[in-house]
């Protein structure tokens, strides 16, 4: 273990309760939540200050949800800044998900031709008339830890009403700052990887707010994780050389815990050794769980399953565990958990191979787990907050995403990629199902310029999503593939509803789709030659943070993805 950094921080609150003068008037914006807010106007209240503090994370949904009286409101319309430095929808995607929250009142967004950092809310109602509010946003045009100009909210401090204020350097800031700073001064060698874990341990006193739609949160902490996580993914990224978005890095696994604390402020930086192991919870019945299963019972349901086993080894030391049922019909390669954080697709991928492998001439490999590093750590976060999407878990403990390894840019590390590969040397499969997950609610990069940078296509939920990847030449079938599934998906009872309902909020605050509608799912289909195998049919059920009858959802879907390519597939191939 190596002691990275530690420091504590002065809560921004505490100081401008310490520092304000009777008789003053002050409005601030801070990164905290509603009740800590609160409570400081109260103690400068008792002080002789008349206070009013906002938040500095998503400023116009919170004046709604805290200021804004909407009683006999009929219509909205936002007029929002568009900023040189950010993408053009930036401040209508942070005004996500206020279309929901205004019930049935008609909003509409208009982009402003100034890149002033205000929102202008115009609130009609059919007596007296209309009032305009006008809703503060501060943020500022700083480099960030990639280097790249990001516009970012940040902290405000208004002492004199009337006056514009300036901006207060807030300990969230402040926080990110400095121990950013600590890691990219940080002496790492040339060689990768450089570390086992990179733990940043952060106590923070701010409490998520669940919001009325769907499964919304307003989570300061979730939203430093995310920060932490992808801006120490850059600067190792710009550290090596690599072209942003480049997937061939491997630092290590880097592990952001932002844990809730009393009122303290502080993080803790350190190297340790790589875990080894799971911390399983309880077992369940697989077509009912309500929780991403424990990695000994999918050992046990692949053992169910028969067929030849194979294995890989990771990183940690764990195994990758996988099965190939020989048979008569076009082989079909089926995986799951890539992405350990996107919890349906290992379980899906289980309750479907059950069924298959009761079929006669029935032909596929089985690998539901393929990230089990990742998974562990998933396992070991969620324990703090369930609802977090954690996406340090997404990768391997290298840092990296197991797809993107090949010979040449892996080596010694091929690691779990060498399940892929034997998948698809021993079954000869032509089709790979691939499933995957994305978050259920916003995803945020707040101290980052806010929307996170190469993943914008995810930052919101919008239904039940499919991806084919195919070699030239395979376009009908792809076509016909995802035709075929869409059909089949559209009889789950709900899904469609679902989807509808998330993919009309999407378009209100993204302004555009950017993606095919088929049978009523969105898809995408693309010539990608980076795939060994000919097709992939890829899922994304926005699953990051779900249990109950939504996780049971969520891995049926997947479940009835993979039944219903498996038997598109066999026609396809029949008549072509
Ligand atoms: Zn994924």
């Amino acid at each position: 273990m190596t002691l990275i950094f530690e420091k504590s921080f002065e809560r921004t609150l505490s100081r401008l309760v310490g520092q304000a003068k009777p008789g003053q008037d002050i409005e601030a914006w801070t990164f905290d939540d509603r009740q800590s807010r609160r409570e400081a106007e109260l103690k400068l209240g008792e002080k002789g200050i008349r206070a009013r503090i906002r938040s500095a994370y998503k400023p116009l949904v919170n004046a709604f949800l805290e200021e804004i009286d909407l009683e006999g409101v009929e219509a909205i319309e936002i007029r929002y800044p568009v900023h040189p430095n950010a993408p053009d929808n930036r401040f209508r995607l942070e005004a996500y998900p206020l279309a929901a929250i205004v019930g049935d009142r008609k909003i509409d967004f208009f982009a402003r031709g100034d890149s002033e950092f205000h929102y202008d809310v115009l609130l009609k109602s059919a007596a007296p008339g209309e009032r305009l509010v006008k809703v503060l946003a501060p943020n500022r045009v700083h480099i960030d830890a990639a280097g790249e100009t990001s516009v970012s909210p940040t902290g405000w401090l208004v002492t004199e009403s009337g006056t514009a204020g300036a901006r207060l350097p807030s300990d969230y800031e402040t926080l990110f700052e400095d121990a950013i700073a600590a890691v990219t001064g940080h002496d790492w060698g040339t060689t990768e990887p450089y570390f086992g874990e990179l733990n940043i341990r952060v106590t923070l006193p701010a409490a998520d707010e669940a919001l009325p739609v769907g499964d919304e949160v307003m989570s300061l902490r979730e939203a430093l994780h995310e920060d932490f996580y992808f801006s120490l993914l850059e600067f190792f990224q710009k550290k090596s050389g690599r072209p942003l978005g480049d997937r061939g890095l491997k630092p290590g696994q880097i592990v952001p815990e932002i844990v809730q604390s009393e009122g303290d402020i502080s993080v803790r930086i350190e190297t340790k050794p790589l875990s080894t192991g799971f911390s399983d919870g309880p077992q369940q019945q697989i077509d009912v769980a309500e929780e991403p299963l424990a990695a000994e019972q999918i050992e046990a349901e692949l053992d169910a399953i028969g067929g030849v086993p194979f294995e890989a080894t990771t990183r940690s030391g764990r195994t990758v565990r996988a099965r190939y049922i020989k048979g008569r019909d076009a082989a079909v390669m089926i995986s799951g958990g890539q992405h350990a954080n996107e919890t349906t697709g290992g379980a899906g991928a289980l309750r479907a191979a059950r069924r298959l492998a009761a079929l006669d001439g029935a032909h596929f490999t089985i690998s539901p787990l393929e990230n089990p590093d990742g998974y562990a750590l998933h396992q070991r976060l969620r324990k703090g907050s369930p609802r977090h999407m954690y996406h340090a878990a997404r990768y391997t403990a290298l840092g990296d995403d197991l797809e993107y390894r090949t010979e040449e840019n892996s080596g010694a590390y091929l690691c779990e990629k060498k399940i892929r590969i034997q998948a698809e040397t021993l079954s000869g499969a032509q089709l790979h199902v691939n499933l995957h997950g994305y978050p259920a609610h916003e995803w945020t990069r707040p101290l980052s310029g806010y929307v996170p940078r190469n993943f914008a296509m995810w930052t919101l939920p919008k239904g039940f999503f499919l991806i084919a990847r195919y070699h030239s030449g395979w376009a009908t079938q792809a076509e016909q593939l995802l035709d075929k599934v869409t059909r089949h998906l559209g009889a789950i009872p709900g899904l469609l509803d679902y989807n509808n309902r998330q993919i009309a909020l999407y378009e209100t605050h993204a302004g555009e789709t950017g993606f095919r509608i088929i049978n009523g799912f969105p898809c995408l289909a693309d010539i990608d030659d980076r795939h060994s195998v000919p097709m992939t049919l890829i899922t994304e059920y926005p699953d990051e943070t779900i249990y109950g009858p939504e996780f049971i959802a969520g891995h049926t879907a997947q479940m009835e993805t993979v039944l219903s390519a498996y038997a598109a597939w066999q026609q396809i191939m029949a008549s072509s």
